[in-house]
């Protein structure tokens, strides 16, 4: 015998579409799922399914969410005029834990990968110049993570809304390079997003502080 049964071999090979997941893992994956109780696999494709189902992306900034827009969107409260860009949920979810920023997301569902075929065609930066050209929108902060593809996604980012009149911002280099914003402690975001420089001018932006918590109002 020189190969799995072809229901395994499919079971694998779906595993091994996940990002980070080789075919050792994925194959060990499969062998452990199928060490389960049959109610388990069950209750596994139904929680796919229905996650698939229910779940999409926010109609405004692209989150995750369950209706038209997601809760951020959906809070009147909050700053419409100042949106932070994010590469996706994940790294919306860690600010919002950080409970520092009071404005909305722009989630851009990846950062720049050439060599992994991620143009910037097949991130949302269309769709943030858009938002940006209606005019409600006074400042952008670029928070991709501090990296490479990051800074690269930001720049291109930045190009993009160059034509428009907001002004555009980067989280603080306090923020350690090679972090992932996901990581990071509160208090690290909190200072990156208080010290955030604005892009292509010389001085911190002018508006820096108006959104982040703690000196809300103080304006
Ligand atoms: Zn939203």
């Amino acid at each position: 015998v020189k190969s799995y049964p072809p229901a395994l071999v499919r079971l694998i090979a779906a595993f091994e579409d996940f990002p980070g997941i080789g075919e050792a893992t994925a194959e060990r994956l499969a062998l452990h799922l199928l060490k389960q109780p049959p109610a388990y696999a069950a209750s596994l494709s139904e929680a796919v399914s229905a996650a698939r189902a229910q779940i999409r992306s926010c109609r405004v900034c692209f989150n995750v969410s369950e209706g038209e827009l997601c809760p951020v969107c959906a809070d009147t409260a909050r700053d419409r005029t100042t949106v932070c860009v994010v590469e996706g949920p994940r790294e919306l979810l860690a600010i919002e834990r950080a409970g520092v920023f009071s404005g909305v997301f722009h989630c851009l569902l990846g950062r720049l990968a050439p060599a992994e075929g991620v143009r910037e065609q097949d991130l949302t930066i269309d769709a943030l110049r858009q938002r940006c050209g209606k005019g409600s929108v006074r400042e952008v902060i670029l928070a991709t993570n501090p990296n490479l593809a990051g800074d690269a996604t930001a720049l291109a980012v930045a190009q993009a809304l160059s034509g428009t009149s907001v002004v555009i911002t980067r989280l603080a280099r306090g923020i350690p390079a090679g972090h992932t914003i996901e990581l990071l402690a509160g208090n690290v975001l909190e200072e990156g997003l208080l010290h955030r420089v604005a892009i292509g001018g010389s001085g911190r932006a002018a508006t820096a502080s108006a959104n982040v918590a703690p000196q809300r109002g103080a304006q």
